[in-house]
């Protein structure tokens, strides 16, 4: 068994500190994932530093209507939280269609954000796999593929990113703020999830011992009516096969404004941005959402066991808009 010290940080400053002197150390939130990987072999630290008592787990309106939602706030409580289910109800939706309630009590919004994929061979440290071990190649391109990525893919790496939460974030623009040993920095959100390319191990830009801190969400009229949903083998406790996030405005019978955001079809959280262009300023019909689907999903890179991805994706972004338009979140107050 390997040693693994621990220490709980009082503040953030220290927080930042400890994990800033040992290159071998990592931040503890809820632990839901970072134990799990750290009883796997998968992660080796050899210091964990608790976070758990800095005061980082507010939800707070914003002036101009945004919400800024502390890094520790928890994903049972912001799910729940009245502002989120009637600015963001995407949000809601799809803290509340992951993992389970009692992951979701101790699990934190900055933990969610930077969870790592569930691609089995990267979980089992005996398999090639570039994420885990670089250079060491990746069992996934001829092997079990069926749940991996099929946009946004390299040579190197198609595994997905399984956070729900990522997606509304990408679609509204949210905005990463971070505090680290070079001061604080707000990243766009889209900016904070990198693509694999060649380095598949770099996920996102933050520095070792860089805390998120907080998430700030724009005001967006249009997120209101936002909704979430969520395809998978079974219907709770379990990652998405295909999730979608759509949010749309119509003014005199054309789009004037739309979000589409991708689950369990990218390497990163997907903005469908294709989709998004080719919405903007058609007609709100069955016929334009389907465009724009296909044109979303034409790229898509299929493996042989996820080729069903692209027509699920497909209905997905389809199925979403339409419920969108219908009322979104507010009409779907039936929260799963
Ligand atoms: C069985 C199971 C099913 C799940 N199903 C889903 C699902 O369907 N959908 C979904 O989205 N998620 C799902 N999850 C993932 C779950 O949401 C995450 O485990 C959880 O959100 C992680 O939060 P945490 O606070 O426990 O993070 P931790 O496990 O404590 O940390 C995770 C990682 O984030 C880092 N970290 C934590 N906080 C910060 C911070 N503030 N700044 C910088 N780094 C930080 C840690 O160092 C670590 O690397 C599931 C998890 C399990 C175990
Ligand atoms: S898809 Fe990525 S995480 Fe999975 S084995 Fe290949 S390199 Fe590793």
């Amino acid at each position: 068994m390997r040693p693994l010290s621990y220490v709980r940080a009082e503040s953030v400053e220290d927080a930042i500190a400890f994990v800033s002197a040992d290159p071998h150390s990592a931040f503890l939130a809820g632990g839901t994932t970072e134990v799990d990987l750290v009883r796997l072999g998968v992660e080796r630290p050899d210091l964990l530093v608790d976070i758990n008592r800095l005061p980082l787990d507010l939800v707070e309106e914003l002036p101009g209507g945004g919400l800024r939602i502390g890094a520790l706030a928890r994903m049972s409580d912001v799910a729940h939280e009245p502002i989120v289910r009637e600015r963001y109800p995407g949000i809601s939706q799809a803290l509340l269609l992951g993992a389970s309630e009692q992951l979701r009590n101790m699990a934190s919004i900055g933990g969610n954000l930077c969870q790592r994929t569930r691609c089995a061979y990267f979980r089992d440290d005996l398999s090639p796999c570039n994420k885990r071990e670089p250079g060491s190649g990746c069992s996934a391109l001829e092997g079990l593929n069926r749940g991996h990525a099929i946009l946004g893919t390299s040579e190197s790496c198609i595994a997905t990113h399984p956070s729900d939460l990522a997606v509304p974030l990408v679609a509204f623009d949210a905005v990463v703020h971070t505090i680290g040993p070079g001061g604080a920095r707000s990243l766009a959100i889209d900016d904070f999830y990198l693509l694999p390319g060649e380095t598949p191990e770099v996920e996102h830009p933050l520095e070792h011992g860089e805390l998120i801190a907080a998430i700030e969400l724009p005001p967006l009229a249009l997120a209101r009516d936002s909704l979430y949903l969520k395809f998978r083998d079974r219907q709770s406790y379990e990652f998405a096969l295909v999730s979608v996030l759509a949010a749309v405005e119509v003014r005199d019978g054309a789009i004037a404004d739309v979000r589409l955001g991708l689950g369990g079809v990218g390497t990163k959280p997907w903005r469908a941005r294709r989709a998004e262009a080719e919405l903007l300023g058609a007609p709100a019909t069955a016929a334009s959402f389907a465009a724009a689907a296909a044109a979303e999903l034409e790229p898509a890179q299929l493996r042989e066991h996820n080729a069903f991805k692209r027509p699920l994706a497909e209905r997905a972004i389809v199925r979403g808009l339409t419920a969108a338009l219908r009322g979104g979140g507010r009409m779907n107050g039936a929260l799963p």
